[in-house]
C-alpha cells in the first residue's frame, strides 16, 4: 500500500494543527508511523486519500453502528440542511428525539442534548453535585469520561496512551475531589466511601469499560455499586457514551438490568454528528436551568442537523428488533475466529467481548481492570496494528481502545478479517 498523499497531508496539517490532528489518538503516536487520511466511507469500508480500502473497526469510535453513509441518516441530514443549519431556538425535532430516547432507555424521563460525550459527562457530574449538595466524585482508573478537568485523573483512552493520564493544567483543587477506584473491585469502592462518609456526590462508571480496551463488569459489579450508592445517598452515573444504543436499545442498564440515576450518551445518539446527552428522572432533571439552579447551556445544542441524524439513527435501531442479536452474533464469530488463529500461533492473548464491543488484549490471564489491561504487550500490539493495516483492516491505533462492530460488516468481511489476523499472527 502506498500512503503518499496521506503523508503529504499530514506534513501540511502538522504546521497548523498541533500534532496534525484534532484528537490525539488519531496521530498514531502510540503505534508509530503517520496517520492515514480518510476521504470517504461507505458501509463497513473506509477509503483513504491514496485510494486504499480498509474494513473499519473504529467506526468513528462508535457512532456508525449501522455502517458509514447509512442512507436514512444521510437523507435526513441532507433534507434538514436545505431548511437552514441552526437557529438557536427550540425546534420540534428536539422533542421528537427526546421522546424516542426516553421511550427506548429505562429509568429516564427527561433528557438534555449537548454537543459531545465530554459535555454530557461534565454536565452530569455538575448536576449530581448540585442535586446532592456534595463535592466529591468516584471514578475508576482507566475509565474515560471525556476531557473535562475532573475526569483527567487516571483516565483511559488517549490520556493513558500518551502517558499522561493526569494532565498538566488540571488544578490540585479539582483533582482532590476526584477519588479513584479500581474497576471490578467492590471492596475498594466500599473503602473509599467509608473514608469519605457523606461527601460523595456520585460514582461515574463506564458500565462496560471501553477505554482500557473492552472490560466487562464482573461478579455483579454494577448491581453491587447500585446497592452501595442507594445505601449512601450517592448518585450512580452510567457513562453510556459508548454503550448507549449499542449494547441494547436501553444500553447497559437494560443489558445488565441495573438502574442508574443519571445516564450519559454520545456517539450512536448523534448518528455521526456531534451530539451528547444526559438524562435522568424528572426530579433530578428539574435541578437543571432554566427550571432549576444548576447551569448548563449550548449555542449549538439540539442543532437541527445533529438532531436529524440522531433521530434517523435511533428510529432505525428502534424498529429493527433483531439488530442487537445480529451484532452480538457477528462479534462472537469474530471472537472465535481470532482466538483460534492466535491460539494456533501460540500468541498470548485475552479477548474481551460484550455485545458489539470487543478487544484483543495481548496480555496473559483475565483482563478485568486498568492494571491487568496495562500489562498487555504493547510491542506485539504495534506489530499487530500495522500488520492489520497493511492487510486492509483498520483497528484503533492504541491497545487501550475497543473495536466497534457494525451491522454493515458481512460474514465475508469477518472472514477476511480473520484471514488477516492469521497472516499477521505469523509475524508477531
Ligand atoms: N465517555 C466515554 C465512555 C467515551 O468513550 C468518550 C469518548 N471516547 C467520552 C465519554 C467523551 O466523548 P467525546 O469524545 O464525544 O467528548
Amino acid at each position: 500500500m502506498s500512503y503518499i498523499r496521506s503523508s503529504a497531508l499530514f506534513a501540511q496539517a502538522e504546521k497548523v494543527i498541533p500534532g496534525g490532528v484534532n484528537s490525539p489518538v488519531r496521530a498514531f503516536k502510540a503505534v508509530g508511523g503517520t496517520p492515514i487520511f480518510i476521504k470517504e466511507a461507505k458501509g463497513a469500508y473506509l477509503t483513504d486519500e491514496d485510494n486504499n480500502e480498509y474494513i473499519d473497526y473504529i467506526n468513528s469510535w462508535g457512532p456508525m453502528i449501522l455502517g458509514h453513509a447509512y442512507q436514512p441518516v444521510v437523507d435526513a441530514v441532507v433534507e434538514k440542511t436545505k431548511k437552514g443549519t441552526s437557529f438557536g431556538t427550540p425546534t420540534e425535532i428536539e422533542t421528537q428525539i427526546a421522546e424516542l430516547a426516553v421511550s427506548m432507555v429505562p429509568n429516564i424521563e427527561m433528557i438534555r442534548f449537548v454537543n459531545s460525550g465530554t459535555e454530557a459527562c461534565m454536565s452530569a457530574v455538575r448536576l449530581a453535585r448540585g442535586y446532592t449538595g456534595k463535592d466529591k466524585i468516584i471514578k475508576f482508573a482507566g475509565c474515560y469520561h471525556g476531557h473535562s478537568d475532573s475526569f483527567l485523573i487516571q483516565a483511559g483512552s488517549g490520556a493513558v496512551t500518551f502517558g499522561s493520564p493526569n494532565s498538566p493544567g488540571v488544578t490540585q483543587g479539582t483533582a482532590k475531589d476526584t477519588l479513584l477506584a479500581v474497576y471490578n473491585d467492590i471492596d475498594n469502592v466500599k473503602q473509599i466511601i467509608e473514608a469519605n462518609k457523606g461527601e460523595i456526590a456520585c460514582i461515574i462508571i463506564e458500565p462496560v469499560a471501553g477505554n482500557m480496551g473492552c472490560i466487562p463488569p464482573k461478579n455483579n459489579f454494577l448491581q453491587q455499586l447500585r446497592e452501595l450508592c442507594t445505601a449512601n445517598d450517592i448518585l450512580l452515573i452510567f457513562d453510556e457514551v459508548m454503550t448507549g444504543f449499542r449494547l441494547a436499545k436501553g444500553g447497559a442498564q437494560e443489558l445488565f438490568n441495573v438502574k442508574a440515576d443519571i445516564v450519559c450518551f454520545g456517539k450512536v445518539i448523534g448518528g455521526g454528528l456531534p451530539v451528547g446527552a444526559f438524562a435522568a428522572n424528572n426530579e433530578i432533571m428539574h435541578y437543571l436551568a432554566p427550571i432549576g439552579p444548576v447551569y448548563q447551556a449550548g449555542t449549538l445544542s439540539g442543532n437541527p442537523l445533529a438532531m436529524a441524524a440522531g433521530l434517523a439513527m435511533l428510529q432505525e435501531l428502534n424498529k429493527d428488533g433483531a439488530i442487537y442479536n445480529r451484532l452480538a452474533e457477528k462479534t462472537e464469530y469474530l471472537h472465535k475466529g481470532i482466538a483460534e488463529v492466535l491460539n494456533q500461533n501460540n500468541i498470548t492473548h485475552t479477548i474481551n467481548r460484550v455485545g458489539s464491543m470487543i478487544s484483543v488484549h495481548f496480555a496473559e490471564g483475565e483482563v478485568l481492570n486498568f492494571e491487568t489491561s496495562a500489562k498487555g504487550n504493547n510491542d506485539t500490539f504495534k506489530k499487530f496494528f500495522h500488520g492489520m493495516l497493511s492487510q486492509g483492516v483498520y483497528i484503533a491505533p492504541s491497545a487501550f481502545e475497543t473495536w466497534f462492530i457494525t451491522d454493515a460488516l458481512t460474514y465475508a468481511d469477518l472472514d477476511k478479517t480473520i484471514s488477516a489476523v492469521a497472516a499477521v499472527a505469523k509475524t508477531l
